[in-house]
């Protein structure tokens, strides 16, 4: 990277920040077009291709991670705060699943695993890895989400609540 002055710098800081605190604050994985225009709310010069520049250098730095699902476009999320994955048991291989909304296409983290589904493979088969989506409808696009009785929407919504981290913290999700 050519060497910035003291005030390319502090404007590419200021940019990176306002993209990580969208990122974390939507708690969401976010397209760059989202992420942009959450970051300008902070930084209005923010356009597009800086959004680019900035999520190539902290997927660098794994500060964001790809979110790649199956015919949607590529998603970008603040990678997890590892202590929040620690379990009792510690140890298991943490990763991300996700809840696509078919409504209003917004990508929730789902910060809990199934296990391994080493049930699911043909026996002799080894599962290395898995991917699972959920998809459906969001709390806020669910009908009747506001009527009676609905689950208050910080209790239903995956992303909001740390504590629904149930995975181990060996790994980097
Ligand atoms: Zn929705
Ligand atoms: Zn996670
Ligand atoms: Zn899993």
């Amino acid at each position: 990277m050519p060497a910035l002055s003291p005030v390319g710098r502090e404007r590419q800081t200021r940019q990176r920040d306002a993209l990580m605190q969208a990122l974390r604050d939507s708690a969401r994985a976010l397209t760059p077009a989202e992420l942009c225009a959450l970051g300008q709310r902070s930084v209005p010069t923010l356009n597009l291709s800086t959004v680019y520049r900035q999520l190539a250098a902290l997927l660098e730095a794994g500060e964001v991670l790809k979110v790649d699902l199956p015919g949607q476009s590529a998603r970008y999320e603040a990678a997890c705060v590892r202590s929040r994955h620690a379990d009792a048991r510690g140890s298991h291989d943490h990763h991300h699943h996700h809840f696509h909304c078919t409504a209003c296409s917004r990508v929730f983290p789902i910060h809990a695993c199934p296990g391994t589904m080493d049930d699911l493979a043909p026996p002799g088969f080894r599962v290395a890895r898995h991917d699972l989506t959920l998809h459906g409808l969001c709390v806020d696009c669910a009908p009747g989400a506001d009527a009676h009785d609905a689950v208050p929407a910080d209790e239903s919504r995956p992303a909001s609540d740390p504590a629904a981290h149930a995975c181990g913290g060996s790994q980097r999700c």
